[in-house]
């Protein structure tokens, strides 16, 4: 029987979406869960470095697969307005949310449980914003300005056109 290595692996984006609410609930029995964040963060760019593109947006990524199922229940669906998906808009909420992310590692020092608290922070918040904004419009409408996945994209992008050169 002949065997296609070169086929997409599975995507697993419809069954993460618990892993999201266990990320958080993990955080409050002990806030030194939220360093498993770091995971979140990295997969993505990991997945882009090594030539996968945005498969952590296709195929595992909570977040999406959490608005994917239960925002359709409740999404107003609107259409997400022009400068919201704008190049300039989500290079500037990439930046405020790195930027941010930053100062306030910066100020956690070497402390892991609070470098732990900041990371489940912004986790948190950026959480509750992609929720509010696929309730307004429509339910995944958060992935098209996440900074993980922008990132993820410029990295392809990058990636794509040194390939080319
Ligand atoms: S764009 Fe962000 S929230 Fe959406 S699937 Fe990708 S990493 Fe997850």
């Amino acid at each position: 029987m002949s065997v296609n290595r070169t086929a997409s692996p599975k995507s697993y984006i419809k069954k993460t979406w618990p892993i999201i609410i266990l990320f958080f609930g993990s955080t409050l029995i002990d806030p030194l869960f939220g360093l498993v964040g770091l995971i979140c963060m990295g997969f993505p760019l990991y997945l882009a470095l090594t030539g996968k593109g945005k498969r952590h947006c296709s195929h595992y990524c909570p977040r999406g697969s959490f608005l994917g199922k239960f925002l359709p229940r409740v999404s107003l669906g609107w259409r997400i307005p022009g400068w919201m998906d704008s190049k300039t808009f989500k290079t500037a909420v990439l930046l405020w949310m790195f930027g941010i992310f930053g100062i306030f590692l910066f100020f956690a020092g070497t402390d892991l449980t609070r470098i732990a608290q900041v990371i489940t922070r912004i986790m948190f918040v950026s959480f509750i914003i992609g929720i509010l904004i696929g309730f307004f419009f429509q339910p995944r409408s958060w992935c098209k300005i996440c900074p993980m996945g922008t990132a993820s994209g410029l990295i392809s992008k990058a990636l794509a056109e040194k390939s080319r050169q």
